[in-house]
């Protein structure tokens, strides 16, 4: 099964993805995730992706589009994958489904977690991720806050860079403009699953799972 993970920031599609790709045994592709490491490991990728996601600003259409074309021709995508924050513009979504074409596949299925608004600010300066094994977390899920370790791994937490007040405002206002138009464009095309995303995380997951049977 091909999936897309649609939603904005600080819906839980990471929180979900680690689910679902165990549920589904598909690889979870997140272009977020990819792009982290890259500036971690200060390659010219990462490079060349930093001073946008700092800013709160979607990478360049071309820059994803090309990391993506060549992450579907890894032989672990043969038995479907799990896309988390790709594609996020129509551009993108287009050139994806070129590139599908070409190989034969579609998108079976487009999961779109409807969060309001109003409680994402809240969702993204409270998350914490593991250094350790990338699990997602939140302050309000931690025990003893003072400890600051993964409940998965005993890891240590820490605060995305991007995750600030300031940067989501920004983030939020390029979903708006550039991402949410995708949910029309993927109804159109009957694939799109809208999934309540205010739930508890549980629920979610269930939800998602039942749609996806
Ligand atoms: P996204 O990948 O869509 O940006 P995440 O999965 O990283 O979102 O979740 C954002 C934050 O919200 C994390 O701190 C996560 O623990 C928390 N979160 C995820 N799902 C839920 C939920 N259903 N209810 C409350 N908090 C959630
Ligand atoms: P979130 O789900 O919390 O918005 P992600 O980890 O998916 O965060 O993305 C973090 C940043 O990486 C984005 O703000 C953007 O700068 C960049 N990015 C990730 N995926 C894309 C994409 N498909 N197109 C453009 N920029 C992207
Ligand atoms: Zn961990």
């Amino acid at each position: 099964m091909n999936i897309i993970l649609l939603g904005p920031p600080g819906a839980g599609k990471g929180t979900q993805a680690a689910f679902i790709t165990q549920l589904k045994k598909v690889p979870h592709i997140s272009t977020g995730d990819i792009f982290r490491s890259n500036v971690k490991e200060g390659t010219a990728l990462g490079k060349k992706v930093q001073g946008y996601m700092d800013q709160g600003l979607l990478v360049p259409d071309e820059v994803v589009v090309e990391l993506i074309a060549d992450r579907l021709t890894w032989p672990d995508v043969q038995k479907g994958f799990m896309l988390d924050g790709f594609p996020r513009s129509i551009t993108q979504a287009k050139a994806l489904e070129e590139t599908l074409d070409a190989m034969g596949k579609k998108i079976d299925a487009v999961i779109n977690i409807e969060v309001d608004f109003s409680i994402l600010t809240e969702r993204i300066t409270g998350r914490r991720v593991c250094k350790n094994c990338g699990a997602t977390t939140h302050i309000k899920y931690l025990d003893d806050k003072a400890e600051n370790k993964c409940t998965e791994c005993g890891g240590e937490l820490y605060q995305r860079a991007d995750d600030s007040e300031e940067t989501v405002k920004k983030r939020l206002v390029e979903y708006e403009e550039k991402t949410h138009p995708l949910t029309e464009y993927y109804r159109e095309k009957n694939v799109l699953i809208n999934i309540d995303g205010q739930q508890d995380i549980k629920d979610v997951t269930h939800d998602i799972e039942s749609a996806l049977k």
